[in-house]
């Protein structure tokens, strides 16, 4: 009896165990595991794109990287630039400064020659700077002609004459080389650092000196 029973349950279990039993468990298995499989390459996939959009942010961040390295970049060439023109604009106003500035011609003299019926005019020019310059004057007569008539040392403080020509005779100017030291960078001229140029003063100007009645 009993085992009728034991032998019948092994029988519902077996019949239970099917074949078309046995395919249902292995299609539910298999739906199970695709669906893991999806969601473990929807998983790989959300990965992936974290991934993919970390490089980006890093591909970003390297991009703004680069721009902060080319505006500090472009930022010193801009404060060097400025600097060398604040360097240049000071060279300029030191040159400025020079002789044109330092040397004034305070005046032109007609003095008597000592031994001959004629006067002479003379030109006083003063360094009323702090640096001492060669001087090379000369007298314009026009554009396309002049003369030499002095050269020398003009020190701080100074004061020098030079004779000019003899007085009567019309010119046009006085010319002026002077040469020195200057922190700029400019070429020299044809012969000194800085020219200089004063127009003939009137000759109905009257002088100094009182006219002389010889
Ligand atoms: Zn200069």
């Amino acid at each position: 009896m009993l085992t009728a029973i034991i032998g019948r349950e092994t029988t519902h279990v077996r019949d239970w165990v099917n074949v078309d039993r046995v395919a249902v468990i292995v299609a539910i298995i298999a739906v199970i595991v695709s669906v893991a499989s999806v969601l473990y390459g929807r998983r790989q996939a959300d990965i992936a794109e974290g991934a993919k959009q970390e490089a980006r942010r890093a591909a970003d961040a390297a991009e703004q990287q680069v721009k902060i390295a080319d505006a500090a970049k472009e930022e010193a060439r801009r404060a060097a630039d400025a600097a060398s023109d604040v360097a240049k604009m000071e060279a300029r106003r030191d040159h400025l400064a020079g002789a044109i500035k330092d040397i004034e011609l305070l005046r032109v003299e007609s003095r008597q020659h000592p031994n001959l019926p004629h006067r002479n005019l003379f030109a006083v020019f003063r360094n009323s700077g702090h640096r001492v310059y060669r001087y090379s004057i000369q007298v314009e007569y026009n554009t396309n002609s002049h003369s030499p008539v002095g050269t020398g040392r003009i020190h701080a403080g100074e004061t020098v004459d030079v004779h000019l020509l003899r007085d009567g005779i019309r010119y046009g100017g006085i010319a002026a080389w002077f040469d020195g030291e200057c922190p700029c960078d400019q070429p020299d001229g044809d012969q000194g650092h800085w020219r200089k140029f004063w127009r003939a003063p009137d000759p109905e100007t009257p002088r100094d000196e009182p006219p002389n009645l010889h």
